[in-house]
């Protein structure tokens, strides 16, 4: 299997290539030059495998660079019941008559990032190892991603994380989670100042090319396919589970942000897995719902990005989101650089309202959306507590809420759940009056030592800090 770029690059790449890179060198996004089609044997044959295997399965038809035995041992190390806490790993459970949780969120930090994150942590490590090569992440975070990195990366060898974090913007348990951590390897840096600060950071570390040659500086953000490949299984589980056979439609309503989730059931329905609808819920950050309601794609400034209830979903744009227009726009490189430089570089949105190619989004590729307000969250935490005694946390809330508008019947419909409520408990709480359930493991945490410094919102504070700290 090769990778191409969305943006026309004349190269062709192989996936442990990739792997370790993030955007390609056009800037475009890394894509399968085709996708593998799973026919009705072979779902037959996928259905009652558990799921290391499945995974195994699916990679495979992605993979050709890494030996089918070593493949099978890091997804088997990877999805165990142990780091996911069922054998199921993404176990379905029915709300109402059609409608059901896909829990994704049992790994270790208790959001649905840990898929991807676990599997990539082992990728890294063996491939580094392969190399003799070392790696360091540098990264920033708001909450979900940094701490899902981190805990799949402590301990691996050849990798470092340098994880940087508003200090004291985000919840006392995500804080804790990634500051009690105590592996040498991982760096928590607090820096004063906002998410953007952090991001603009990162970005001109990435910008210095002979600092990050010298110190090998990586990333895991969410445009790394690997990461989004990952995600591919979990959209096969869900569909087994909710049916008997192989021949009834399923639709999926995905919590969205970075749209990194949702194309990868885009991926899987491409493949061929019968997929009618997908779902994109947004919060009040809409960029995503006005475009599959209009066709139009706006980027958000700054000033215009809401900060809500649902925060992994507060996006300005979705970085993921070139892939799926790639598809859309029929693989023509040339029209993608016209929407994706050339539109968004000079007016920040494009418009493809007027173009037979956005019917398709819907008619063709399955597409639908919804929008959310914080009231509908509240309004969605207490309803699924009150009727099925269920806690669901404010994503997965911003994704039920779409769900219930887009049903159809006779075709169940499976919201991923993409975070536990614990995780954020304040507004569980202003909805409920009560503080959700704590997992055992994070009984205490706010309490456990922590491992962090401060610095100032200034790359070249952060570029003498990891210079100090490589070997
Ligand atoms: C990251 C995240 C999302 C958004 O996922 P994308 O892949 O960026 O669309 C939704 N919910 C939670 C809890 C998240 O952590």
């Amino acid at each position: 299997m090769n990778y191409l770029s969305t943006r026309g690059h004349a190269d062709r790449k192989r996936f442990c290539e990739i792997l370790l890179e993030g955007l390609a060198p056009d800037g475009g996004l890394y894509l399968p030059e085709t996708y593998p089609q799973v026919d009705t044997a072979t779902l037959a044959k996928w259905r009652t495998l558990p799921y290391a295997e499945l995974a195994f399965e699916i990679l495979s038809l992605y993979i050709d660079d890494i030996p089918a035995a070593d493949l099978k041992a890091i997804c088997a190390k990877t999805y165990t019941a142990e780091v996911f806490g069922t054998d199921e790993i993404v176990p379905l459970r029915e709300l109402e008559d059609g409608v059901y949780l896909e829990a994704l969120s049992n790994g270790p930090t208790l959001a649905f990032k840990d898929m991807a994150m676990q599997l990539l942590g082992n990728l890294f490590e063996y491939e580094l190892a392969r190399r003799g090569a070392e790696l360091n992440i540098l990264g920033a975070t708001s909450g979900d991603t940094g701490s899902a990195a981190e805990y799949a990366m402590r301990g691996k060898k050849g990798v470092r994380v340098f994880m940087t974090s508003p200090d004291g913007r985000m919840s006392p348990f995500q804080q804790a989670q990634m500051f009690s951590l105590q592996d040498a390897n991982i760096h928590n840096i607090a820096i004063t100042g906002v998410f953007d600060d952090c991001q603009d950071i990162v970005k001109a570390v990435s910008n210095d090319l002979a600092f990050k040659r010298k110190y090998r500086i990586g990333t895991v953000n969410s445009i790394n396919w690997a990461r989004l490949l990952a995600q591919v299984v979990y959209y096969f589980a869900g569909y087994f589970q909710a049916t008997a056979s192989n021949d009834k439609p399923v639709s999926f309503t995905v919590p969205s942000g970075n749209f990194g989730n949702v194309c990868a059931g885009h991926v899987a329905r491409m493949m061929g897995l019968p997929i009618q609808t997908l779902v994109v819920a947004t919060n009040e950050n809409d960029v995503l719902d006005e475009f599959f309601r209009t066709g139009v794609y706006r980027v958000r400034a700054a000033v215009d990005t809401h900060e809500t209830s649902s925060p992994s979903m507060d996006i300005s744009k979705a970085s993921n989101f070139e892939r799926f227009v790639f598809d859309l726009v029929g693989r023509d490189p040339a029209k993608l650089r016209q929407l994706f430089v050339d539109d968004l570089g000079l007016t920040g949105s494009f418009d493809l309202s007027a173009d037979p190619a956005f019917k398709q989004a819907a008619e063709r590729f399955g597409f639908r959306s919804g929008r959310s307000t914080h009231a509908d969250r509240l309004a969605m935490i207490r309803d699924t507590e009150k009727r099925f005694a269920t806690l669901i946390d404010p994503h997965t809330a911003d994704g039920l809420k779409a769900a219930r508008e887009q049903l159809t019947p006779g075709v169940p419909m499976v919201v991923l759940e993409t975070a536990l409520p614990i995780k954020f408990a304040a507004t569980v709480v202003e909805a409920l009056g009560e503080e959700p359930a704590r997992p055992k493991k994070f009984e205490g945490i706010e309490a456990l030592p922590k491992r962090v410094v401060q610095l100032p919102a200034d790359a070249e504070a952060v570029k003498a800090y990891i210079a100090q700290h490589c070997d």
